[in-house]
């Protein structure tokens, strides 16, 4: 006879040191933690003391650095507890190929892609934070995972919310997608203002607390954009079905528009962890330690048109959406490199959307992805002329200077 007891869910967090990475340790701690759940592997880049901890705290069987540089701190960090260790890019696909149910892809940018991929392709249940998958692989990416058998189950608050107000049996009644955008701390700003800003003025968001990339991304609305993309991916739908509305409140998380002219709406308070449960406990809902909505103190909700003149990127990721083919993952490519140099403090702010246009436009005749292998391909001309871009800016402010 076996133990009556029942057997533990086996879950995997890629990226687990970062923003949504904690905060899904946190919901995990919260549904009951070591006696719920089997942590089959954790994974970090240069936060070793954090990730050793999280292994330690969790359980976890392997733990692994992206940073190859960082195997021998990680080993001693953990030495004597068992966990296994493990580093660089061949650590990451050995964490995604554990054996877990549940795999939350939380590595931020393209670097995640090949990672979650290899957790799909075994038929985990993806919870997907790291939308830079569905943007650069787009229907591949959809693919692989109804192939590998799991499910993709979106973690992005703007997509758990769409995900939470589709009917199932109603999607030939679907009319549009209304993704809900905060506007960023440069919402009133005029151009002029954003071209000096540096990267601690813009990663300051006025609603969530966030990783640094999506903090830029959101002040320069790139997040949006990307969003944008993410969303006609994962709910099938044309880009002329997809709006986006400036919500400063963040209190609507989306809104998903019915041919009957009714609109279905999630809304909750700006917090993570209300995805991330929802993700992990799907398609039931569980009880969280979150802050509840309190309409009264709220008093008001607010709704404007968003700028695409000042906001850029809102107009380039429609037009990846209508090039299609690799547009979005030389889009996202592009947008990486020029988020790390402005970071850097190489270009300024308004240069990032510049950058990402021109690559996009140079690289309009690239064939759609037949395999994974052209999606990398793209990827990788895509940062090699984003490169380029970021000098050719840097040489014009020089001579300007
Ligand atoms: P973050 O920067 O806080 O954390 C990123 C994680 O990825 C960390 O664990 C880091 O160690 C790891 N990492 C960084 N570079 C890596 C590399 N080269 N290889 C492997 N691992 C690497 O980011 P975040 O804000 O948690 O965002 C993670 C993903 O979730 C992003 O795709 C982001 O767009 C998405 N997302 C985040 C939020 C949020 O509230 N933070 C909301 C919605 C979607
Ligand atoms: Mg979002």
């Amino acid at each position: 006879m076996t133990s009556g007891a029942p057997e533990k869910r086996r879950l995997t967090i890629l990226g687990s040191t970062g923003s949504i990475g904690t905060n899904t340790l946190d919901v995990i701690d919260q549904l009951g933690g070591r006696d719920a759940f089997e942590i089959a592997a954790v994974t970090g880049n240069g936060n070793i003391g954090l990730l050793a901890a999280q292994a330690t705290a969790t359980g976890a069987e392997l733990a692994v650095t992206a940073s190859e540089g960082q195997y021998e701190n990680l080993k001693s960090a953990l030495a004597g507890t068992g966990i296994e260790v493990a580093a660089g890019r061949s650590g990451l696909i050995e964490a995604a190929e554990r054996d877990a149910d549940w795999v939350m892809a939380a590595i931020v940018g393209t670097a995640g892609l090949a990672p979650t991929l290899a957790a799909a392709r075994r038929g985990a249940d993806i919870a997907l934070a790291n939308k830079e998958c569905l943007v650069s692989a787009g229907d591949l990416f959809v693919r692989a995972v109804a192939e590998g058998g799991g499910r993709l189950i979106p973690v992005d608050s703007e997509h758990s919310a769409i995900f939470q107000s589709l009917e199932d049996d109603q999607r030939h009644a679907v009319e549009r997608i209304v993704l809900t955008a905060s506007g960023g701390p440069f919402r009133t700003w005029s151009r002029e203002q954003m071209a000096g800003v540096t990267a601690e003025v813009a990663r300051a968001h006025p609603n969530w607390s966030m990783g640094l990339k999506i903090s830029i991304g959101s002040a320069s609305m790139f997040n949006k954009g990307l969003e944008m993309i993410e969303a006609k991916h994962l709910f099938d739908v044309a880009p002329s079905q997809i709006e986006v509305v400036v919500h400063p409140q963040s209190i609507i998380h989306s809104m998903v528009g019915y041919t009957d002219g009714s609109v279905i709406a999630q809304l909750g308070c700006p917090d993570m962890r209300t995805a991330i449960g929802y993700a992990l406990t799907y398609p039931m809902r569980t009880k969280l330690n979150v802050d509840r909505l309190d309409f009264a103190k709220l008093a008001r909700l607010d709704f404007e048109a968003p700028d695409e003149v000042r906001f850029p990127a809102l107009r380039l990721a429609r037009t990846a959406m209508e090039r299609g083919g690799l547009q979005g993952a030389i889009m996202n490519a592009a947008e990486e490199v020029a988020f790390h140099a402005f970071v850097s403090g190489r270009i300024g702010f308004l240069d990032m959307a510049d950058i990402a246009e021109v690559v996009m436009d140079r690289m309009t005749d690239v064939a759609p992805a037949a395999s994974m292998d052209d999606v990398f391909a793209a990827d990788g001309e895509a940062r090699a002329r984003a490169a380029e871009a970021v000098a050719e800016k840097e040489k014009a402010a020089g001579a300007a200077a």
